[in-house]
């Protein structure tokens, strides 16, 4: 009996040994490898079948980074693949006794990254390594030159495209992506910003690459932004649902429907788009809520947003919903800037879709939220600035006989100063005419 016993343990053993061999020997299918390009990495993605085990090194003369996936079966051309920079020179793969070799030829030295994402909505199991150049120049961040420009700062308008890289946004029946219509907005916006006298635009995102949320927000403070407008154009389940909105933070959450599940959408970019770490917040954002000087960007965006909302609602056909939106979006937690995040239209319904594509729809939607800036602005310019400056403006009405050097003379300012103040061609007056005096 105890002999009977034995066999069967050895042969019990021997299955289960046969059955975790067969799931070791399993192999994991690479259906696809993209790279996405942002200023200061290159990110390479691969889809895999199941989570992967891999070993990943670089080698020195020629420079090479090789990415080692156990198992790993090739299902995808790699010679179809885009390298979007210079860094990268070739990829190529060579297919071992029980792994998969994957070759990057490099110009540079790197430093690398990796991890790998669980399997989220349209995306299976994915293994993420992040390359930086070790001779690239640090990016330096573009503030504005405050300096520049006479004795006035710009406003700086930090733009926001929502999404982008492997974070496509909502999809629209006829296959338009989100990530690419923010793009094509912001940039527009971000060029009528740059032609204001006294306004200046900063882009989160100038390409397709994704930018975890948190770091949306950190950009806007490093650029030193007085006012961050986030755009999207999501998708509902109601293809039906149409018209534009604008958002601003509600520390309670959302209270309807559409945010609730816009505030869910949000959420999900972060693990479509790969960040590297979801886990480490970053402590301001946290605090925030408590801060008191959330209270004072929530009035100020509440001002900001309605005044947007407004222009929209004169230029758009339809507005979804009345008046201002709320909720509890992480990317306008921001404790001092002013922000607003603006749905352009609804992806989802097939009217939208197309009319987003045009060019004259996105720049309809890039103007009115110029305007309605422009007029917070007005009301609300920030110290040093020359819209403070032109707010402070004296106006003089040309009487009969004056001149532009006596009318300069008489305010204490320059002509020349007084000419361009009042975008004047021609040291011609008028009677009758108004001009504005700056202030001192
Ligand atoms: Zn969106």
């Amino acid at each position: 009996m105890g002999f009977e016993l034995l066999k069967k343990l050895v042969t019990l053993i021997t299955i289960v040994v046969c059955f975790s061999g067969i799931h070791l020997l399993h192999a994991a299918d690479i259906s696809g490898i993209r790279f996405w390009q942002d200023p200061e990495k290159t990110r390479l993605v691969f889809d895999v079948s199941e989570k992967v085990s891999y070993k990943l090194f670089t080698l020195d003369d020629p420079y090479r980074l090789v990415v080692d996936i156990e198992q790993g079966n090739l299902n995808t051309d790699v010679a179809k693949i885009e390298i979007p920079n210079s860094l990268v020179k070739k990829i190529r793969t060579s297919a071992q006794a029980d792994k998969l070799r994957v070759v990057l030829d490099l110009e540079n030295g790197v430093t690398t990254k990796d991890f790998t994402l669980k399997p989220f909505q349209e995306y299976g199991h994915r293994l993420v390594v992040d390359l930086r150049d070790k001779n690239a120049k640090k990016v330096a961040i573009k503030t504005a030159d405050s300096t520049l420009k006479g004795k006035e700062r710009d406003i700086i308008i930090a733009i926001d495209a929502g999404h982008g890289g492997e974070d496509p946004g909502a999809i629209g029946p006829k296959g338009t992506r989100e990530k690419n219509v923010t793009l094509e907005v912001a940039q527009r916006l971000a060029k009528l910003i740059d032609a204001e006298k006294g306004m200046k635009a900063f882009l989160t995102r100038g390409s397709d690459y994704y930018v975890g949320l948190e770091k949306r927000t950190r950009l806007a403070r490093e650029n030193k932004a007085d006012l961050f407008v986030s755009l999207h154009a999501d998708g509902f389940t109601d293809s039906r649902v149409r018209g534009a909105s604008v958002w601003v933070l509600s520390s309670r959450g959302a209270n309807s429907e559409m945010g609730k599940w816009l505030e869910q959408r949000e959420k999900s970019s972060d693990l479509l788009g790969g960040v590297e770490s979801l886990s480490n917040k970053d402590p301001l954002v946290a605090q925030v809520l408590l801060d008191l000087s959330m209270h004072y960007s929530v009035g100020a965006s509440i001002k900001a947003a309605e005044l947007v909302r407004q222009e929209l609602s004169q230029n758009m056909s339809k507005m979804h919903g009345r008046g201002l939106r709320k909720a509890a979006f992480m990317v306008l937690r921001m404790p001092d800037i002013p922000a607003m995040l603006v749905e352009m239209a609804f992806i989802s319904n097939p009217n939208e879709e197309k009319l987003l594509k045009t060019a004259k729809q996105q720049r309809k939607v890039a103007k009115a939220i110029l305007s309605g800036v422009k007029s917070y602005f007005r009301t609300h310019p920030p110290d040093g600035s020359l819209y403070a400056k032109l707010a402070k403006s004296k106006s003089y009405r040309v009487k009969s006989g004056d001149t532009l050097s006596e009318i300069a003379h008489t305010f204490g300012v320059s002509t020349s100063e007084l000419k361009s103040h009042n975008n004047l061609k021609s040291t011609q007056l008028r009677v009758g005419q108004t001009l504005s005096i700056p202030g001192v």
